[in-house]
């Protein structure tokens, strides 16, 4: 069996300068997170808060946590002290308690506005209408506490790249429509987190700043 480590490398040696990998963890055991991270790896990505909970405290201290799954309004104080970044913010409701429970622990939290562009009605996220609508209103601007950083979407699942490529490029086009109409000069508002393990070449070549990958470096999720 390879280790997670050659193949946390082999991905690593696959990403363009300027691609930041986020480790997908969920599911995997702590040893498996503490074994790459021995080999330079800093950023993990979870998908549950109790998972989260227990992991956190159990592994070094700066490991940059990124919470990519989507999250219940009700669970954001449990993350609030050390998440790094928030990719899957799909309401309004959510982004207003994540600047409230931030601003309880002093600290400012990055998050990501996830938008829904794949073909199954399930997945989560602002289509671009309501995260444009979202945006415009303004409300946003008074939770400084919550710092939008940029976009993030899941692609539809299909063995059709152009179906595939088509979807993130609709999120990089929302991007760059944001990033001159309410971020111009905000250089926070700079990442495109999109790419998992079967698509990510095809976020990169879309213009992915951030992609997360599990299955890759930890093998098949048995649970
Ligand atoms: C699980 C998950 C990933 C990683 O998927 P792999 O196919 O294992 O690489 C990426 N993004 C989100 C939102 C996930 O839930």
């Amino acid at each position: 069996m390879e280790s997670v480590t050659d193949n946390l490398l082999k991905v690593k040696a696959t990403l363009p300068p300027g691609v930041g990998l986020v480790a997908v963890s969920k599911f995997h055991p702590a040893e498996s997170i503490l074994r790459c991270y021995e080999a330079g790896q800093r950023i993990f990505g979870e998908s549950r808060v109790q998972e989260l909970r227990v992991k956190q405290p159990a592994l070094p201290a700066d490991i940059e946590w990124h919470f990519i799954g989507h999250l219940q309004t009700n669970k954001v104080k449990y993350i609030a002290p050390y998440i790094s970044l928030i990719h899957a913010v799909d309401s309004p409701a959510l982004l207003r308690e994540i600047d409230r429970r931030a601003a309880a622990c002093g600290r400012t939290i990055r998050c990501l506005l996830e938008l829904h562009v794949a073909a199954e009605a399930s997945k989560q996220g602002f289509t671009p209408a309501e995260c444009r609508a979202f945006l415009e209103q303004g409300e946003w601007k008074a939770w400084t506490h919550a710092r939008i950083c940029g976009v993030m979407c899941m692609a539809t699942n299909t063995d059709d790249d152009l179906r595939v490529r088509s979807d993130f490029a609709r999120v990089r086009d929302f991007f760059d429509e944001a990033k001159e109409r309410w971020f111009s000069h905000d250089a926070d508002f700079c990442e495109r987190s999109y790419g998992m393990s079967h698509d990510y070449p095809i976020a990169i070549e879309q213009g992915a700043t951030l992609v997360r990958i599990g299955t890759s470096i930890f093998g098949e999720r048995t649970t």
